[in-house]
């Protein structure tokens, strides 16, 4: 067992996404702020309609997985397949772009706190121009981990104390959960030696391996098969990621996430002349 520690932190910054939501951005600020497979992930968390009622209005993806995961609020996706969802308090939405997807994320509520997370996940280059698949788990389709000292894990993807989550077939083997402990209690998790790992409290302040961590802030994980986490002083909310990194080139432009310049171009061009989603 080789304990996990903090190789380093990157703090969300502020930032404005779709029609000008305000959102926290940690992974994805820049180039170098990622974690294989890991591209971004975005805090969104206001109780000010100003703050998140433009929302997302239709855009494309290509080359990705887009997840949503909702704490507090409510959205509709809609999408060029017809697919329409609802993404509600506690619900998630696992999208795969594949050879692209165009949707649109709208708030439906003008008022009252909407809170959550955009989080993208890579392809590998063998899967980015797949068809685009599209999958809603409502709150309650995760499944509920109950740890001894009244912690409580929401199990997304992956496995967690013998709780295994809804998201599976993904080739990146991906982790995701989210766990609130308690004041006091602490909390351990197996992980594949060979994946990347992060750590993003929400709430509250945490502790690994003697490093504080306050909200906001990423914490990319070193190698290592496990990794414990305790609550600071008051509890803590925290999402804990894990995948198979691709090690492959990723060039971005944008919603656009490929291996090579061509291929962002031909995105691009497949775009503007309206081939960009499968016939
Ligand atoms: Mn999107």
């Amino acid at each position: 067992m080789t304990k996990r520690v903090v190789q380093g932190i990157i703090r969300a910054i502020p930032a404005s996404d779709g029609a000008g939501v305000k959102l926290m951005r940690s992974l994805g600020q820049s180039n170098a702020a990622r974690i294989d497979p890991f591209l971004m992930l975005d805090c969104f968390s206001s109780e000010e309609a100003s703050d998140y009622i433009a929302g997302f209005p239709a855009h494309p993806h290509r080359g990705f997985e887009t997840v949503t995961y909702m704490l507090d609020g409510h959205m509709r996706h809609e999408d060029h397949l017809g697919n329409v969802g609802e993404l509600r308090s506690g619900g998630a939405q696992w999208m795969t772009a594949g050879r692209g997807i165009i949707h649109s994320e709208m708030p439906q509520q003008e008022s009252g706190r909407m809170r959550g997370f955009q989080l993208w996940i890579n392809l590998p280059s063998s899967e980015k121009m797949k068809p685009a698949g599209y999958r809603d788990i409502q709150a309650d389709q995760i499944p509920v981990a109950q740890l001894a000292g009244g912690g409580k894990v929401k199990v997304v993807a992956g496995t967690s104390h013998g709780v295994t989550g809804p998201i599976d077939g993904v080739s990146t083997q991906p982790l995701m959960i989210d766990v609130d402990l308690p004041a006091g209690q602490s909390f351990t998790q197996d992980l594949p030696e060979g994946h990347n790992a992060f750590v993003y409290p929400y709430e509250g302040t945490l502790v690994i391996a003697g490093e504080r961590l306050s909200t906001h802030q990423a914490a990319i994980l070193s190698p290592g098969s496990e990794i414990e986490i305790a609550a600071h002083d008051g509890g803590t909310k925290f999402l804990l990621l894990a995948a198979r990194p691709l090690n492959e080139p990723v060039v971005q432009y944008g919603p656009f996430v490929m291996n090579s310049r061509e291929e962002i171009e031909q995105a691009i061009h497949d775009y503007q002349t309206g081939n960009f989603v499968e016939a």
